[in-house]
């Protein structure tokens, strides 16, 4: 018989094909690992940090602005 420890609150988990949760020791404790890993991904992909540089490039080249 195999043990695991379940990630997210350590305790020992029996390795078996009956347990549809492996390696967590119960549903709960599977949705908070997946929960932190959506946040996490959350937050790298946070659009702020993504947002496209030089949308507007012909501005660094001092075109004429026509201000009359
Ligand atoms: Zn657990």
């Amino acid at each position: 018989m195999t043990t695991v420890k379940c990630p997210t609150c350590g305790r020992p988990v029996e390795w078996t094909g009956s347990n549809a949760f492996r390696p967590f020791c119960s549903e709960r404790c599977r949705l908070v690992d997946l929960g932190a890993w959506i946040a996490e991904d959350r937050r790298i992909a946070d659009p702020d940090a993504a947002a496209p540089m030089g949308e507007d490039p012909d501005r660094e080249d001092g075109l004429p602005i026509d201000d009359r």
